[in-house]
Order: C-alpha cells, then structure tokens, then sequence
C-alpha cells in the first residue's frame, strides 16, 4: 500500500485505520522507492494492534515499469538509503521537467502547488493537482493525454535494471518479490521469458493477486509461482479511495490460498 511519503493520499496512520476499518489485520506499506513512511506506519499499527510488514516498491527498468517489492526491508540499510536518496533526487528534477513541459503545453502548475515536494515525487501527484486546476477530468485522462508514457509531457525516468534492484534487496536482507506482473508494460511471454534470469538474481516471490489482474493472470501467474518455486503473494496496491488502483482486502476473496501463501512469505521475513 501507498501513503503520502511516495504518491499515496492517505499518511501512513490514515492508511493503517483504513485497513483497521477493513477488518484487514496484516499489511504492508510499501512506498515507491522510500522507507519513510515506516516508522509512523509501525506506531499507529502497534497502537491498533496490527501487523505491519515493512516493505518498499523499487521502480525499475524505466519505461517498461517493472516494480520490484522488497518486504522485510531495512530501515537502516546505508546501500538501500543511498539508492533512494538518489532516486528521490532525480524524481524531482524530473519532475520540474514535466512541469515546465505542461507550461509550454498552457497547462501551468507552480512548484508550490504539488502536495508534499520534498517526499517522492511520482506522477499520480501531478496528475491530481491536473485535475483539480481543470487541465483533465481524471488523474487516467491526465495519464492518457499528457503525461503516460510517450504522451507530450512524459519525462521518462533513469532506468534502473531489475537484476541490480533484485540482488540489493535480497543482499540487504529483504524477500524481493515481482511486483503486478500483469500491469508491466511487456508482455506476459517476455516476462515469463525474463524470471529465471530475475530469479538468478535472487527473486524469491511473484504478485499474483493484483487488482489489475483478471482471474486468467491469477492461473497463468499462480502457474509461473509453481513452475519456479516462487512464493505467491497479492495486495491492493491502495494509493486512495476510488481511483484505478485497489481499495485495502479488495484481493482477499479471490486469493484462496491467502493463508498458506501468507505464512510461507512470513516465515522468511523471521
Ligand atoms: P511514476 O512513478 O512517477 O513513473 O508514476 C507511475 C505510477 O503512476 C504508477 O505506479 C501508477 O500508480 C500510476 N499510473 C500509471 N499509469 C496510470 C494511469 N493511466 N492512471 C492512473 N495512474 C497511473
Ligand atoms: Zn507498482
């Protein structure tokens, strides 16, 4: 789940009430490319007496957008800090870049007015604040006209390689596990082709329960666990309430094995 410290709505305690009110008693925050909304995160979970995994999401490979999630992961990891740290500088120079290219486009937003500029600055944030000056309906028609992938104010971002993402979570002590396999922009053949070489690098785990995976990604990627002997895990991908992504324990009820599933992952975060 997403909070406020990348490009969620909530704050990390608002997103564990939400959960709270759910009925969800175990979750993980896994912000894209930071740590920091952890340790709020941990204290309002402890308060309402759920259990938190500590996660991250690394955005690798660029273009194609392939999420690596680390669960597990180290809040003092000075490799993994580094590598955010300078991921979060160069989401910002960024961006500016898609701002200054919307300017041109009559679609003026000032720095000020993207919420919290000194976090990690993702798309989603852009986009909302598209929406309320009125430049789109919807954070997807933002997406879909301006700043998507190849649309004329799309910056794209330093690629990092999913193998370099992989083997740092794994060597910081983190279960890296394939982000929504169904949601990357390759297709599911090339992503198939790519796992052993991603697993090589110690991937230990694929996201099959997904929102934006239809019931046959869940057998194809339920098969591809199996073949390979990767542990199954699933989530909402909450960012907030009523856009495209989940809403939190949206995937419980098609993931029939989410016990077994969920106590395999636990086990090696022990
Ligand atoms: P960024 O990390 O800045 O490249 O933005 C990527 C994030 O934008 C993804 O993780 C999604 O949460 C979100 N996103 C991508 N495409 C869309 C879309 N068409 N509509 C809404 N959100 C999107
Ligand atoms: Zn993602």
């Amino acid at each position: 789940m997403h909070t406020t410290a990348s490009d969620g709505v909530l704050s990390p305690s608002q997103v564990v009430l939400r959960a709270k009110e759910k009925g969800v008693g175990l979750i993980a925050i896994t912000d894209h490319d930071t740590v920091s909304g952890l340790p709020e995160g941990r204290a309002t979970a402890q308060a309402y007496g759920i259990r938190l995994i500590a996660g991250v999401e690394i955005s690798a490979d660029g273009e194609n957008e392939v999420h690596v999630l680390g669960y597990g992961v180290s809040e003092n990891s000075v490799k993994l800090l580094a590598l955010f740290a300078r991921m979060k500088e160069e989401r910002l120079q960024r961006a500016q870049r898609i701002l200054e290219k919307l300017r041109a486009l009559n679609m003026p937003i000032d720095w000020a007015e993207i919420p919290q500029q000194q976090g990690v600055v993702g798309r989603p944030r852009i986009a909302r604040v598209m929406v309320a000056k009125g430049y789109a309906q919807s954070v997807s028609e933002a997406f879909e006209r301006f700043i998507g992938n190849g649309k004329p104010a799309y910056v794209p971002r330093e690629p990092l390689a999913v193998r370099d993402a992989v083997a740092l979570l794994r060597q910081e002590g983190a279960v890296p596990v394939l982000a929504h396999p169904g949601a990357i922009k390759m297709r599911p053949e090339t992503v198939l082709a790519a796992l052993p070489d991603w697993i090589d690098a110690g991937l230990m785990g694929i996201e099959v329960y997904h929102p934006a995976h239809q019931p046959n990604a869940f057998a194809r990627w339920e098969w591809a666990a199996e073949r390979y002997g990767l542990l199954v895990t699933g989530g909402s991908d909450f960012h907030e309430v009523g856009d495209k992504h989940g809403d939190i324990g949206q995937m419980i009820p098609a993931w029939r094995a989410c016990q077994t599933d969920v106590q395999r992952l636990l086990a090696h975060l022990e």
